[in-house]
């Protein structure tokens, strides 16, 4: 690449920084120091199982690639969910999914194309103000009409600072662990819940097998799919992008196609 690379985008550099340095540093020193509450690691499960469910099933399932259909009270818990795992309003995810679905493996159109590079589809491509990741509007004109999802676009940054450090914060109170829930269900938890949904990104465009299509760097990915929900079948999602499963055959893991089936058995 002789071409310069573009400005450091500052907030998200430092963010990232600072909460990766904190999970990696204060956590295991409270740890070994105070201990961590039962309480703590009971919601850091918690949190992250809602908070990869809203992207899996919510963000990514229904509204980018709108596979399924969903009632309102279940589409508000979804954007809620998605709000929690700090990945970006709705309607800024689904523009630049849909861009890296329709130009994918494009170095100046995908906006985490693998051919930058493991690190830049990982994690790079969000740290320095690369043109390509500029969400495209255009492409998401069915969600601007979506209630539920421009509200939740107004609202972004309050909800996610409400969900990612209000909640835990009264967690805490509650359970008498104040520092542990913001270390544990706060700051570990999203930290986790970052790289396992970046892993799509990187990982699985990079390692694995491609059974259903060689247009693309999409591989399926067995361990992917365990960090985040069945979403490592990726191979399969490029070829069949509006399908609601990611993992067809029966022992594949799955979770998210399992919640979808049972959403429209109830
Ligand atoms: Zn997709
Ligand atoms: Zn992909």
């Amino acid at each position: 690449m002789s071409e310069r690379a573009p400005p450091i985008a500052w907030t998200p550099a430092v963010f990232f920084a600072l909460t990766n340095l904190a999970a990696v540093t204060l956590v295991p020193w409270w740890w070994l120091t105070q201990g961590l509450s039962g309480a703590a690691w009971l919601f850091f499960g918690l949190f992250l199982v809602l908070s990869g469910l809203g992207i899996t099933v919510g963000y990514h399932r229904l509204w980018a690639h709108r596979t399924f259909k969903a009632r309102g009270p279940l589409r508000v818990l979804l954007a809620l969910s998605g709000a929690l795992a700090l990945q970006n309003s709705i309607y800024n995810w689904g523009a630049r999914h849909r861009v890296h679905h329709r130009y994918v493996d494009d170095v100046e159109r995908d906006p985490h194309s693998i051919k930058r590079g493991f690190w830049h589809a990982h994690m790079g491509w969000m740290l320095r103000n690369w043109p390509t990741s500029e969400p495209d509007y255009s492409r998401v004109k069915d969600l601007a009409k979506d209630p539920v999802v421009m509200w939740q676009h107004r609202h972004y940054w309050t909800l996610a600072w409400g969900l990612n450090l209000g909640l835990p914060l009264l967690l805490g109170l509650a359970f008498g662990d104040v520092i542990g829930m913001l270390l544990l269900a706060g700051i570990l938890r999203m930290v986790v819940s970052h790289h396992f949904t970046f892993f799509i990104n990187s990982l699985a465009h990079w390692w694995g097998r491609r059974p259903y299509s060689d247009d693309s760097t999409a591989v399926d990915n067995g361990l992917v799919a365990l960090l985040t929900w069945g979403e490592g079948y990726h191979n399969f999602h490029h070829a069949f992008q509006a399908d609601y499963r990611n993992g067809v055959r029966w022992w594949q893991y799955d979770p998210s196609k399992w919640l979808i089936n049972l959403f429209a058995w109830t």
